[in-house]
């Protein structure tokens, strides 16, 4: 219920004049292919249950996947990789994700972003992501059982340290350098809370090899087993 609450908040957000402007811009002009369909052209919610012991961090939603479908990473390729993924990990009931009436349940992971609303050239600014911080932190906050955190790509791992640290967990100084496979576990006042880092989903990675599935899959495999354990 609260997670619920969260999710209607964040959807009514206007913090950011420059994301405001471009969300609804992309939701108007649309991309030829979708121009039947009505844009969600909001901010995009987390999506998964109240009881995850897993949470997956993205950089913020595409402007013709989410931005377009309302749900997080649905409707574009780097959600597909992740669906696909999350589903192979027993995480997901099915492999892909192209609307919000799909079927797709999610078991003990949320799946959210850094950055709520999709950026112009996929590149939110850094007072942007530091604007949208606190929707992260609420959202964490709402999952008493969270033991990993996946992090996708440097831009999420940046954006996670002051939400840790508002929410009482020791820092280790200097911070952790963000790297693919990276793992850093911190001691906070629910227990421990372990940070996987994996690279984006993103299409220069997934296109280019740089990120595979066995790679992935070896993440959310260490988060599956940290998260049991
Ligand atoms: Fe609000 Fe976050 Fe969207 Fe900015 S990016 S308008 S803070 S939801």
């Amino acid at each position: 219920r609260a997670l619920t609450v969260l999710d209607e908040r964040i959807s009514g957000c206007r913090a950011c004049p420059r994301l405001v402007a471009w969300r609804e811009e992309v939701a108007q002009v649309k991309r030829a292919s979708f121009r039947e369909e009505d844009y969600w052209g909001r901010p995009v919610p987390g999506l998964g249950p109240a009881d995850a012991r897993i949470a997956v961090v993205g950089l913020a939603p595409a402007a013709h996947g989410g931005n377009r479908t309302g749900r997080v990473f649905t409707g574009d390729r780097s959600g597909d990789w992740i669906f696909a993924a999350l589903w192979r990990a027993g995480l997901a009931n099915q492999p892909t994700s192209v609307h919000k009436d799909d079927g797709l349940e999610l078991t003990d992971v949320r799946v959210c972003a850094a950055v709520r609303c999709a950026p112009p050239a996929n590149a939110p600014t850094p007072e942007e992501r530091d604007t949208c911080s606190p929707w992260l932190a609420r959202e964490l906050a709402l999952l008493p059982r969270l033991r990993v955190v996946v992090v996708l790509g440097g831009f999420g791992w940046t954006a996670l340290w002051p939400v840790l640290s508002a929410a009482g967990y020791a820092l280790p100084r200097p911070r952790p350098a963000f790297g693919h496979g990276a793992e850093v576990t911190l001691t906070g006042p629910h227990g421990t809370l372990t940070l996987l880092g994996s690279y984006h989903v993103s299409q220069q990675n997934t296109f280019t090899g740089r990120l595979t599935e066995p790679m992935l899959d070896a993440v959310l495999g260490r988060a599956t087993e940290l998260a049991s354990s």
